[in-house]
């Protein structure tokens, strides 16, 4: 019988990190990493649990439900699962089909976000008309700076009608 090497996965999982240079959302230089199992953060004392013995078969295939993000990326990504938008899908698109620089389109992140929070505190899903996004949404727009709000929305209208995101380019 052929006997094959197995390791923790944990071991293996130090190996990935280490091969990860580039956080796998919007490719910045990794610095500090969030590890991600099938979309789900995965800290670093549960990774360290992680001691079930494996061999490079079944890592082979373990290995494509995880990923690598940065902080910012990885915090958004737990946040944006319980709100109404799609803020990793926009993030993107503003990083691939605009100019913005990272700096604003991290304020327009920032503000779908909030809006998104609020949104789910009050157990309202909107429904987003394209020529008026804001429609409907104002008693959850903040009263300073809901035009910035109105803007982000816009911004965000336009990614749902992007013919990117129809074509289901995204990640998700
Ligand atoms: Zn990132």
């Amino acid at each position: 019988m052929q006997q094959t090497k197995k390791r923790p996965l944990s071991r293996y999982l130090k190996d990935f990190k280490h091969g990860q240079s580039r956080c796998a959302h919007c490719e910045k230089i990794l610095d500090r990493m969030t590890l991600v199992r099938d979309g789900d953060i995965v800290n670093k004392i549960a990774i360290s649990r992680l001691d079930t013995p494996i061999d490079d078969e079944q890592w082979q295939q373990e290995r494509g439900r995880w990923m690598a993000l940065c902080r910012f990326c990885g915090d958004l990504h737990c946040r944006a699962r319980s709100g109404p938008f799609d803020i990793i899908g926009f993030k993107q698109y503003l990083f691939e089909h605009t100019e913005m620089s990272p700096g604003t389109v991290r304020e327009y992140v920032v503000r779908l976000r909030r809006l998104g929070e609020r949104l789910a505190n009050d157990s309202i899903q909107p429904t987003l008309c394209a020529d008026e996004p804001d429609l409907g949404l104002a008693p959850w727009l903040p009263a300073t700076g809901a035009n910035n709000y109105r803007i982000a929305l816009r911004k965000y209208a336009q990614y749902l009608c992007s013919p990117s995101r129809a074509a289901g380019s995204g990640i998700y």
